[in-house]
């Protein structure tokens, strides 16, 4: 039997949500019986496969162009979309700079911090990724087909959650598995 494709990547986040799909521990060595994971920053392979994947994973929210390049190519390519931990389901922390203006938030990290040096300025390299004005959960660019929540979400909601969808069923998240912290 042909094995269950998996692609993840990150968008604006910490690296916890990834952390917590590792932490499923052991349980991985039975998941890789069933699941081929193609690219993930776990492994450092980017890009979803061009044929496609069974499920996409993200986590992070959307802050900026790139983000969103990111978040509609997993889109296109995976027939399955789960957004993973609480910055992609609503912004999570990442939602803080929702409360300043876009200017401000870049003079503070690149101009007025106690560390930047008189030269410090934003950067204006068209190669970088534009800062959106607001930062967006990932349904809100991007169709979602399941919500996975928590900072981050418990190993055992991601087991959970991955072993329903490899019997054929959409999972429902409900008590210890439901979390938003
Ligand atoms: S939900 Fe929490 S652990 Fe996951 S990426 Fe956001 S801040 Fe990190």
């Amino acid at each position: 039997m042909a094995k269950v494709t998996v692609a993840t990547d990150w968008l604006d986040t910490c690296s916890g949500c990834h952390m917590a799909i590792l932490d499923i521990d052991e349980r991985i060595v039975e998941l890789l019986k069933y699941v081929q994971f193609t690219s993930t920053p776990i492994t450092d392979f980017k890009h979803p496969p061009k044929e496609g994947v069974d499920v996409g994973i993200l986590t992070g929210a959307v802050s900026n162009t790139h983000q969103l390049e990111v978040a509609e190519e997993m889109r296109e390519r995976a027939k399955i979309l789960i957004a993973l931990g609480d910055c992609a389901v609503f912004g999570g922390i990442c939602t803080m700079r929702n409360f300043f203006d876009k200017d401000e938030v870049l003079r503070t990290a690149y101009v007025e911090t106690p560390s930047t040096d008189e030269w410090g300025a934003v950067p204006t390299s068209p190669e970088l990724a534009k800062l959106f004005d607001r930062v967006m959960a990932l349904d809100e660019a991007v169709k979602v087909d399941l919500h996975i929540p928590g900072c981050p979400p418990p190993a055992d909601a991601i087991w959970y959650a991955l072993t329903e969808l490899l019997a054929g069923r959409i999972p429902v998240l409900k008590g210890e598995n439901l979390t938003y912290e």
